[in-house]
């Protein structure tokens, strides 16, 4: 095949999340002179995990024209407001990583500077009393405001959403074909993907191929021989068992993430059941003691059999080579503690999409690609491995190893800059901004030793009524928030969309 043939047919293989959102958005907004295939096994289960998500999904939504009231209908959906960490410090503590601003920053600092001076002075409370998001969470509040001032996410039924993006993507013109694929033909010279050979005896052939075929990576891992960076010193956790329950009270607006002894678990509420799973190490703990701990932490009648699932942290050492793309699962995974697996996966299509090779592929426009979802992963690789490095626990070897470990030069620069100045290194692409990145480092217990200088330009009186402004607007804003569960309903009854 030659590299500047036109790109006409595009190939995707595996129909999770990544296919079909790969499916549904490429059709949706650069299909029109395209012929998209998708290929899924019916034997084959998608991982069937992948509940919580980050802000960035209403932007998939919005190229998609989602309602976010039928969205919310079509997979039992909740919404999110940050992640509720336990015992991540110290046994009995927790933190709230919101999605949503903390006080008021100036150009210069970040209003954790001028906190660190008000809470020094005893002017000031608790970081997290100065964030709505936080303190909607914790009273189990939310609502669409007249300011849209809450930031959040949502919680998913991944299996009604894998149904919600195929009907997009049908209706856009993509086409479905059931079969295993057995084997993957490549080009004698160029080594190019040629076709996939299915196991119903047809042959799919295509000019772009897409690997969404999970943790198998068949493509671009089996067929391309692409390597994989294995992260499994920074990201020992490799398992996980997940199951889903029955629902006991309403759905809080929030996921809930609890470390234990060698690992932790996580609850994410939907309306009709609760998410639930255990993620681990095996180095550390015994599959038997961490589905005793999954068992032990559920709060409802289980509605599935716990499901077993293994992973190595990483990423393949490209993400796109020669005529294939890997989007999903089968490019890497750096554990769900942050739910930023979903993510990826959009931010891997959209600079698809933006970097799409209609006249052929193009070396430079693989190397743009690659470059791009090498930096944003790493980049969300160190945030992860932040929660799990900057911590007191010593009651297990886990967390005594983790705390001791090697971290990169990257985010061991982030750790002093914070430490020694409270500064925050922020970049354009950076899915994790300044203010998650303070409300992690302090709640996993790294306070300044300093704080801006711009900050004593004020004088102890008028910070004082700066504090006081900040909280005093947080707590009308609050009151003003009906409880979640009733405010979804209510929202959902007046939605005639659907
Ligand atoms: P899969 O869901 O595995 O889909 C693979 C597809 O390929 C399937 O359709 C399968 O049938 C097909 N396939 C495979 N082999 C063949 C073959 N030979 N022939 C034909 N078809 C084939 N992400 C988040 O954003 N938030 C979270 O909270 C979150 N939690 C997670 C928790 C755990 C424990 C794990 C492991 C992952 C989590 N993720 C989370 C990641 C998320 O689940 C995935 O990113 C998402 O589901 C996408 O998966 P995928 O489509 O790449 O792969």
């Amino acid at each position: 095949m030659n590299e500047h043939k036109l790109i006409n047919k595009v190939v995707i293989a595996g129909g999770g999340t990544a296919g079909w959102m790969a499916a549904a958005t490429i059709a949706s907004t650069i299909g029109k002179r395209l012929d998209i295939t998708l290929v899924e096994s019916d034997d084959i289960q998608t991982v069937g995990v992948g509940e919580a998500t980050v802000p960035s999904l209403m932007t998939i939504h919005q190229l998609l024209k989602i309602h976010e009231a039928d969205f919310l209908k079509a997979v039992n959906g909740t919404y999110k407001l940050g992640i509720m960490f336990e015992n991540w410090t110290t046994l009995g503590d927790k933190y709230f990583h919101s999605f949503g601003k903390s006080g008021k920053s100036c150009w210069a600092a970040g209003f954790h500077h001028f906190w660190l001076r008000a809470k020094e002075q005893r002017m000031a409370k608790d970081f997290c009393q100065y964030s709505l998001e936080t303190l909607a969470a914790e009273k189990n509040r939310f609502a669409h405001t007249k300011d849209n001032n809450l930031n959040y996410a949502y919680h998913l039924d991944s299996a009604k959403y894998g149904q919600l993006l195929r009907k997009i993507a049908e209706n856009n013109g993509v086409k479905r074909i059931a079969g295993n694929i057995d084997k993957i033909n490549l080009h004698k010279q160029s080594g190019n993907i040629q076709s996939l050979s299915l196991s119903t005896g047809k042959l799919v052939n295509g000019d772009l191929f897409i690997d969404c075929t999970g943790f198998r990576s068949l493509l671009l891992g089996e067929a391309l021989k692409v390597g994989y960076n294995d992260w499994s010193d920074m990201l020992p956790a490799n398992a996980a068992y997940a199951v889903q329950t029955k629902s006991h009270r309403p759905a809080v607006p929030y996921t809930r993430s609890i470390a234990l002894d060698a690992g932790w678990r996580w609850q994410i509420p939907l309306q009709h059941r609760v998410g639930n799973g255990v993620v681990f190490s095996t180095s550390f703990k015994s599959e038997e003691s961490a589905l005793e701990d999954l068992l032990t932490g559920i709060d409802g009648e289980p509605l599935t059999e716990p499901r077993l699932i293994r992973f190595t942290t990483g990423q393949r050492k490209k993400f796109w080579h020669k005529n294939c793309v890997s989007v999903g699962l089968s490019s890497g995974f750096i554990e769900p503690l942050e739910s930023t697996s979903i993510h990826l996966i959009q931010q891997a299509i959209v600079w698809l999409i933006s970097l799409f090779p209609t006249e052929g592929i193009d070396q430079n426009l693989i190397n743009r690609f690659n470059q791009q979802m090498k930096s944003e992963t790493e980049t969300i690789r160190d945030f992860i491995v932040l929660h799990y490095h900057l911590q007191q626990r010593d009651d297990h070897d886990f967390w005594c190893y983790l705390r001791e470990m090697k971290v990169s030069d990257r985010l061991q620069q982030m750790l002093d800059l914070f430490q020694n100045n409270g500064t925050i290194i922020e970049e354009q692409d950076d899915l994790f901004a300044e203010n998650s990145w303070v409300q992690v480092m302090m709640g996993q217990g790294l306070t300044p030793k300093q704080y801006h200088p711009i900050v004593d330009m004020m004088s102890d009186r008028d910070l004082n009524n700066f504090i006081r402004h900040q909280e005093t607007s947080i707590q009308k804003q609050l009151t003003s928030l009906p409880i979640h569960s009733q405010f979804l309903q209510l929202f959902l009854n007046q939605s005639k969309r659907f």
